[in-house]
């Protein structure tokens, strides 16, 4: 089995891509932000746990993310692998993820970061708050915090993964089908 980890900032088309990407390599598609939504919307105590920093945009601890992504792995044991979106968003997450692949015997194929700036980024947000119900894609002030955690806590992963020679960067600009199509042809070169 492989792992793949689309990586990129809110915003940048990680979910969109991925719902192409599941389907043309036959993967598992976990998200750590539509699990989390999932278990506030039904009020789990995962949810419960998640709630006060989601809503303030805030990471939600390391502990219990890495604790539901290892359970999210265990339940989805079926395909040809994983595609990781929304995860790891921290150095820790990362070292967490690494044991866990390795437990389980799958491969990191790679990581493919979709990159655009930031005000391209958060225009696409709050275009995307119209409809999504998100509140955290309303409110200017709760998008630009998640660009802080971004760059304080997920950004030094791109060095991370670098150093292990499994980083690779795609223009996020363009419609869903070019970015599709240059996400395909990185990940051909990676499974
Ligand atoms: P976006 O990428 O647009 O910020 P996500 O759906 O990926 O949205 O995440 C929404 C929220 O869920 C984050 O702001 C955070 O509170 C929580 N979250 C998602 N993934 C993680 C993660 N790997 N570690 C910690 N918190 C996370």
């Amino acid at each position: 089995m492989i792992a793949i980890v689309l990586f990129g900032k809110p915003g940048a088309g990680k979910g969109t891509q991925a719902e192409f990407l599941k389907e043309k390599y036959n993967l598992t598609h976990i998200s750590t932000g539509d699990v989390f939504r999932y278990n506030l919307k039904n009020g789990t105590d995962l949810g419960k746990q998640a709630q006060v920093y989601m809503s303030e945009a805030k990471l939600v601890p390391d502990e219990i993310t890495i604790n539901m992504l290892a359970n999210e792995v265990e339940k989805n044991m079926d395909k040809d692998g994983f595609l990781f979106d929304g995860f790891p968003r921290t150095i820790k997450q990362a070292e967490a993820l690494e044991a866990l692949l390795k437990e389980k015997n799958i491969r990191l194929a790679g990581t493919v970061a979709l990159e655009a700036n930031d005000d391209i980024l958060v225009a696409r947000i709050l275009e995307r708050g119209k409809t999504s119900g998100r509140a955290d894609d309303q409110d200017e002030a709760k998008i630009r915090y998640r660009y802080t955690e971004y760059n304080e806590n997920t950004a030094p992963l791109i060095k991370y993964y670098q150093d292990k020679n499994v980083f690779h960067a795609v223009d996020g600009i363009g419609s869903i089908e070019e970015i599709t199509g240059r996400l395909s042809k990185v990940i051909d070169t990676l499974i």
